[in-house]
């Protein structure tokens, strides 16, 4: 059986064949860098990171390849009005979104290119576009895609032209159509300098949809076997990448893959719901393996209803997956890492590698890992070691395509601490014990007694911070 992955294009599923035997290509639209990375982001790169994970398994050698876009109206005006240089606001959120894939095990792309690093690429598609009667020139520095010029225009998302929503740039005067869209952009003024390059149409900045088209070719080639995003991705971003490498000549992908977003009480996440849904700030309230486990066990193409039942429920399947992995371990120790990486599709459950390669069926898939645990809990209730190494090789390496093998970097740590989290509770325990004198010397008006408490606290490293909802602790220089 060969992997079948639902194609948005042509709305089915339908198996990946890819271009080159052996070998797939994938372009990922990767982050604007502009802000902090929220949990919608992780979403879209969790699921495209079991895509990876799940083709390298089956043996393909796949390349990568997932950009950032890195100049775009909204850094250019929040870094103007925190007053700091837009290269230099760009690339601290691009380390933002680095240690947030990094801290969700989310591995690194073959390649990451920016935008700003392309113009070259860029000018040369403009110019092909420009000569095949595709693009016009507007006022200086501005050059658009002439819409009307190209019948395949809307295919993507089925859309007739006369239905579209018109594109955002459409209040540009120099428009010949207000469906066409910008390819290059004058600077506006007041923008810096630094903000535009020199071109044969006049100084600018590219337009998002272009910058994709211009890598992807640069990377994966004129035609290329996977292109994802999320689905908000749709229209117009991807409908107009495809309508500039098509009308430039090139096939593009051949497969459209777009991943659902993620629901707050129902509602797409959105900035409005504020700072919590930051990964950073996530990542303070729940551990990492279970953030994960809540954003991608979910089928990619399902919403994923982040609230505190979501968490719950990873967590209880995280701490039951890690469990059994640690016992196993004490009984049968660990079975090395190269061997879970061997286990090709063959060797494996096949209703795992069923489901799988039914367009990434994750539910179905996570049910037969959750039957090898059970088979590995039995057999360590029955101290067979046999029975109980293979379980913990199946289930390790089944969780190792979701990205969820408690023994794998970035987990290691924190799934081998069993002994770590005992001591910390233990010690947990005991400052609260402080804590609890300490809060009863205040209601007594015992003030030296209370200072002495958190002084004493504070000799052992630990830092209290006195809160409306009560006193909370750490230790000095973590946080
Ligand atoms: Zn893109």
């Amino acid at each position: 059986m060969t992997l079948r992955l639902y194609d948005s294009a042509t709305r089915s599923v339908r198996p990946l064949e890819p271009l080159h035997p052996g070998k797939v290509g994938i372009y990922l639209c990767g982050a604007t860098v502009q802000g902090a990375p929220h949990v919608g982001h992780m979403r879209a790169s969790i699921a495209f990171d079991v895509l990876v994970r799940w083709l390298r398994r089956c043996g393909y050698e796949v390349t990568f390849i997932r950009n950032v876009t890195d100049i775009d109206d909204k850094i250019l005006a929040k870094s103007a009005e925190a007053g700091v240089a837009w290269w230099a606001w760009a690339y601290r959120f691009e380390q933002e979104f680095t240690a947030a894939y990094d801290a969700l095990g989310v591995l690194r792309p073959t390649y990451e290119p920016r935008a700003t690093g392309h113009v070259t690429e860029m000018v040369e598609l403009m110019e092909r576009l420009l000569a095949a009667g595709h693009a016009y020139r507007g006022e200086e520095g501005n050059v658009y895609f002439d819409v009307s010029s190209l019948p395949d225009y809307g295919s993507l998302t089925r859309q007739a032209l006369e239905n579209m929503t018109v594109a955002e740039d459409d209040a540009e005067p120099d428009k010949r159509d207000p469906h066409d869209f910008a390819v290059w952009k004058a600077p506006k003024p007041g923008e810096p300098e630094t903000a535009s390059w020199p071109t044969p149409f006049g100084r600018g900045r590219p337009g998002w949809h272009l910058e994709c088209s211009a890598m992807a070719r640069r990377y994966l080639g004129d035609t290329f076997d996977i292109h994802g995003g999320g689905i908000d991705l749709r229209f117009p971003h991807h409908e107009n990448e495809q309508a500039q490498s098509h009308a430039a000549g090139y096939g593009f992908a051949r497969h459209w893959v777009h991943n659902a977003w993620v629901t707050t009480g129902g509602e797409k996440m959105s900035k409005s719901l504020g700072n919590s849904l930051v990964v950073a700030n996530a990542l303070e309230r729940t551990s990492a393996p279970v953030l994960r486990f809540a954003l991608g066990t979910v089928h990619y193409r399902s919403t994923v209803e982040f609230s505190d039942v979501t968490i719950a429920e990873a967590t209880g399947s995280w701490e039951r997956f890690a469990g059994f992995v640690t016992r196993a371990v004490e009984r049968v120790g660990e079975v090395p890492a190269a061997e879970i990486a061997a286990k090709g599709p063959a060797e494996l459950p096949a209703a795992f590698v069923e489901a799988m390669d039914d367009d990434l069926n994750i539910s179905a898939a996570l049910a037969v890992v959750h039957e090898h645990l059970r088979a590995g809990n039995t057999a360590l209730a029955e101290q067979d070691d046999v029975a109980t190494r293979d379980a913990q090789l199946q289930v390790r390496a089944m969780l190792d395509v979701l990205g969820l093998d408690p023994l794998a970097e970035p987990w290691r740590t924190a799934a081998a601490g069993g002994a770590e989290s005992a001591e910390r509770e233990a010690l947990d325990a005991l400052v609260t014990a402080v804590l609890t004198e300490r809060v009863a010397a205040r209601k007594n008006k015992d003030w030296q007694r209370a200072d002495a408490l958190r002084d004493q606290l504070a000799e052992a490293g630990v830092v209290v911070e006195d809160g409306p909802d009560g006193a909370r602790w750490q230790l000095k220089g973590t946080n």
